[in-house]
């Protein structure tokens, strides 16, 4: 069985919190991404986070 770990993304403007996702540990991921972020109303970039 895949270990399984629960990731937030957060805003990095405003530092909400804004997207949740499980996901294999061992996937490789951008650790910065550009999401749209409810707070800022507006796309900023994201980092990940546990
Ligand atoms: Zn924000």
């Amino acid at each position: 069985m895949a270990e399984r770990i629960t990731f937030y993304l957060a805003c990095t403007v405003c530092k909400n919190r804004n997207y949740h996702y499980a996901r294999n540990k061992k996937k490789e991921y951008k650790v910065e991404t550009n999401k749209f972020c409810s707070n800022c109303k507006k796309h900023t970039p994201h980092k990940e986070g546990k």
